[in-house]
């Protein structure tokens, strides 16, 4: 299995989602199997119980599972139906670990995140990708987030365990305009540092904004990121959502995806497709 993890930076709401359902739109049209994790950092074990007004519609999978509307998504980008498993929250990781240790599973032992919690993300994550080619994994919320770190954390071991190739890293940040029309990178910079941190490094960055990045731009974007140039990616805004995979496809974030992962020379010429 190749894995594509999408975390955000600056703010939530950006697109992370979109992102990441593009991503394996483009992929299923190059020929792969591909399906969706979604994490959910809160403590809530479904979205079952969310006020709708806060949070949006809950979205019910053909299982019955109660899940956040990203979800609803992924199934339509990707065309493949999702279960309940491929939602992981914070509840339900939390409530499988406590049960364990009630039962006594853990042999005496001190149940911890690290390694109880970050284990059962890891095994979570894993299952739901069985099967596939490419598992996209999206963390919600913004790096930073207190509640976001054992799912960080988890990945950054998950990556360690894992085969170089097999492992992608988009970060998706938010690219402003200044009053005097110029798209600003700090934000961008400060979250990729804030990641860094935490000892996640992006392959890829993509900045949302209201119209594509600059050459220039995406050029300062790599050399502070750390990433070569061909890594950066805009999602500007567009009127139909089901454009965005149209709008990186021209970007070239396919190719430049199958290449890191090493798929390139797997993927259907295009009358195949
Ligand atoms: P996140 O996962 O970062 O919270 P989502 O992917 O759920 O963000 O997107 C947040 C909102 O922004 C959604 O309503 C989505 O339809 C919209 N959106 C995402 N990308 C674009 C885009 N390129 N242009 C316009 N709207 C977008």
């Amino acid at each position: 299995n190749k894995f594509v993890f999408v975390t955000g930076g600056v703010m939530s709401g950006l697109g992370k989602g979109i992102t990441a359902a593009s991503t394996g739109r483009l992929l299923k049209n190059a020929g792969f199997d591909v399906t969706a994790v979604k994490i959910d950092p809160y403590l809530n074990v479904d979205a079952g119980t969310m006020n709708p007004f806060q949070h949006g519609e809950v979205y019910v999978l053909k299982d019955g599972g109660e899940v956040d509307l990203d979800l609803g998504n992924y199934e339509r980008f990707l065309d493949e139906d999702m279960t309940f498993d491929h939602n992981v929250t914070t509840g339900k990781t939390y409530k499988h670990v406590i049960e364990k240790e009630r039962a006594g599973d853990y042999l005496g032992k001190t149940v911890q995140i690290i390694p109880h919690i970050t284990d059962d993300i890891k095994r979570r994550i894993r299952e739901a990708a069985e099967g596939t080619d490419v598992c996209l994994v999206e963390v919600g919320g913004t790096v930073g987030d207190i509640e976001g770190m054992p799912y960080l954390e988890a990945l950054r071991q998950f990556a360690h365990e894992q085969d170089e190739n097999d492992i992608l890293f988009t970060h998706v940040t938010l690219v402003p305009y200044s009053k005097n029309g110029e798209q600003k990178t700090k934000p961008t910079q400060h979250s990729v540092k804030e990641l860094r941190s935490i000892g996640l490094q992006p392959d890829i960055l993509v900045g949302r904004c209201e119209d594509k990045l600059d050459p220039d731009v995406k050029e300062k974007i790599a050399l502070f990121c750390d990433v070569p140039t061909d890594a950066v990616f805009s999602n500007p805004d567009v009127d139909d959502i089901y454009h965005v995979p149209l709008m990186v496809e021209e970007e070239g974030l396919d190719e430049y995806v199958m290449e890191q992962l090493g798929l390139a020379e797997r993927a259907l010429p295009a009358e195949e497709r």
